[in-house]
């Protein structure tokens, strides 16, 4: 994970990183969860200028202002290596204490819909954007 100092230590900030990354590391804290899970890159950036590469982590959240609020626009599918692709956005922004959610659904997408040692980008890039959306978005029972 890789994560901007964002609004609490920068000034040109939309929103917060810092705690973002924090929630994140929280909620996957299991050694074991995380070697199955595998290669995957989590990008932060509070703002627009994307000192935290959003736009190429395999999720990338950015931190945008709504109205004085601070919310999060999170994308899927970005990669920083050979062949490098700016991730998608998958829908409407979330709020902060949404964010380790959403991350565990598109995880657990990703963990349902894999080939034997697939990773993250290369299910991604198989079965698309739909399945993620679905799942992130689907209204609770
Ligand atoms: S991405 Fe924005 S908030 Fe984060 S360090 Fe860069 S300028 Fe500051």
């Amino acid at each position: 994970m890789i994560c901007c100092p964002g609004g609490d230590f920068c000034a040109l900030a939309n929103a917060k990183s810092i705690p973002i990354a924090e929630a994140i590391q929280r909620k996957f804290s299991n050694h074991e969860d995380l070697k199955d899970i595998g290669p995957l890159t989590v990008n932060i950036s509070g703002c627009m200028n994307a000192c935290g590469h959003h736009h190429v982590g395999n999720i990338g959240i950015l931190g945008v202002d709504k109205k004085g609020d601070e919310f999060y626009q999170v994308s899927l599918g970005g990669s920083a290596e050979n062949h490098t692709t700016l991730g998608s956005i998958i829908g409407p922004s979330f709020a902060q204490e949404e964010i380790p959610g959403v991350l565990e659904k598109v995880i657990a997408v990703y963990r349902d819909q894999r080939n034997d040692n697939e990773r993250f980008l290369d299910t991604f890039h198989r079965i698309g954007m739909g399945p993620f959306k679905e799942k992130v978005y689907a209204k609770a029972d």
